[in-house]
């Protein structure tokens, strides 16, 4: 049965396009109902840190990328890398070089001045003559003629000469194991079935498979996915807001579905359809359906994406997310009835947002301190008689007993109506002085979220 894997180096946050191959690699388990592991492939000590590790799973568990059983640490692994290394050597797959890193170094200048490709050239592959004062690092005995073959789900078959592979390390002159040695070991022992990646990983695949085919291991089924790139085309980097998953949560304000949507429609499709949930995502994903060619990012998309999520999204859920925002807005924790009212007032602020931060703009004027700040704009929807024309609609509207959309839209009407004007005239001063803005919810639904007391005193405070 299907086996995969997600296997981050902990050097970094778990960047976007990490997180689109663990969904890729995870959706693929679902479908076929496999197993989704995650190892961390924490081997190059100086530049994996606790700090990358907590942000990958803390990525994962936000986006919902749950892996079956514990998270395999590839540094604990080191003692069975070497143990493989060592039965190669045994069965005569590998081999002892005891090349200085000086004589490859002249080896490598001597290749570039001669403009050859840069290459080990198996100098001790067939020597017996070992030194006994020295340390020796082990390499794969790769065979020189025929060629390798890829089948790739993705990239097609490609094919690769096998003189063009030279005899890797596997490990090195002080005994510690080589990446390339500890995935092939790892995915074996882990029983990986299909190993699908970035396609920066293609060649490594051809090396990796040397190995495979010396221990006489299955192979692997391999799906190797474009990169991610900007909008310009070039590959995605921090200029073009390739930020970690938290940016997309903290920063942004994205919800998770909205994200592994975006993730997921980011190089596969299913005909027209735009918006897949995870289990209609399940049903249908096809790793043969990922685009050869890589994908653009596309941030107008994603908060597109974000608005139809959080349209979608129980208001309960959404105060939560948004209440602390606000909080940072205004500068104070709401209050527990505050909490309350972001509740009531979401669906009328959820329409109007792409992201939480969003929302949470919108709905500040609802816990403003009087007398209100204005915008630009809304301060000069108060010159003039604007003033003379609330005085009168504060009247009105303190006349209304039963403070409810019908009986204050009644009395708002009746306002427009005596002065000989359009409602939109009296809504739009009206707006201004009750938000401090020139856009917010409908106006009567303001003045219901607001309440009659707050209503009523905001409107004074223009008297004065
Ligand atoms: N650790 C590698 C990376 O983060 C992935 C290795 C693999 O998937 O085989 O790029």
């Amino acid at each position: 049965s299907v086996v995969t894997r997600f296997a981050p180096s902990p050097t970094g946050f778990l960047h976007i396009g990490g997180a689109r191959t663990a969904l890729f690699n995870l959706l693929f388990a679902r479908r076929h109902g496999g197993k989704f592991l995650l190892r961390i492939e924490d081997t190059d000590k100086a530049r994996s840190t606790q700090e990358a590790i907590d942000a990958i799973l803390d990525g994962m568990t936000w986006l919902d990328l749950h892996w079956d059983g514990d998270a395999v640490f590839q540094s604990e692994r080191a003692a069975r890398h070497v143990e493989v290394a060592e039965a190669m050597l045994a069965s005569g797959h590998a081999y002892r070089c005891y090349a200085t890193p000086e004589e490859l170094t002249e080896l490598r200048e001597q290749q570039r001045a001669a403009k050859q490709p840069l290459r080990y050239d198996g100098r001790w592959r067939d020597r017996t003559d070992w030194p006994n004062d020295q340390g020796y690092a082990v390499r794969l005995k790769a065979p020189r003629e025929g060629e390798t073959v890829i089948d790739d789900l993705v990239q097609g078959r490609v094919t690769v000469q096998n003189s063009e592979l030279d005899d890797m390390v596997l490990l090195r002159s002080d005994g510690t194991p080589t990446y390339m040695l500890a995935v092939v070991v790892d995915d074996h022992d882990m029983g990986v079935t299909h190993v699908i990646r970035g396609d920066d990983h293609l060649n490594n695949a051809f090396r990796q498979l040397g190995i495979i085919k010396a221990m006489g291991w299955p192979e692997p089924a391999y799906a190797h996915i474009p990169l991610i790139h900007g909008s310009d085309g070039a590959k995605l980097s921090k200029r073009h807001g390739a930020l970690g998953v938290d940016a997309y949560r903290d920063e942004l304000g994205m919800l998770p579905e909205a994200v592994n949507n975006y993730l997921l429609r980011l190089g596969w499709g299913h005909g027209d359809a735009e918006i897949i949930s995870r289990e209609q995502a399940i049903e249908w994903f096809d790793i043969g359906g990922v685009g050869r060619s890589p994908s653009r990012f596309d941030l107008k998309k994603l908060e597109n994406l974000n608005g139809h999520y959080l349209r979608e999204a129980d208001d309960e859920r959404l105060a939560g997310l948004v209440g602390p925002r606000v909080a940072k807005l205004i500068g104070r924790a709401l209050t527990p009835d505050e909490q309350a009212l972001l509740v009531r007032a979401m669906p009328e602020l959820k329409p109007r947002a792409k992201t939480l931060d969003e929302i949470a703009d919108g709905a500040t004027f609802l816990f403003a301190a009087r007398p209100l700040a204005l915008d630009e704009k809304a301060a000069a929807l108060l010159q003039g008689d604007a003033p003379t024309l609330l005085g009168k609609t504060h009247d009105a509207l303190a006349a209304v007993r039963d403070w409810t959309a019908g009986p204050i839209e009644e009395a708002v009407r009746q306002v427009a109506e005596e002065a000989g004007i359009g409602l939109g005239k009296v809504a739009q001063p009206l707006r201004a002085a009750l938000t401090g803005r020139t856009t917010s919810p409908g106006i009567f639904d303001v003045l219901v979220l607001l309440g009659r007391e707050e209503s009523l005193a905001r409107l004074a405070d223009l008297r004065t």
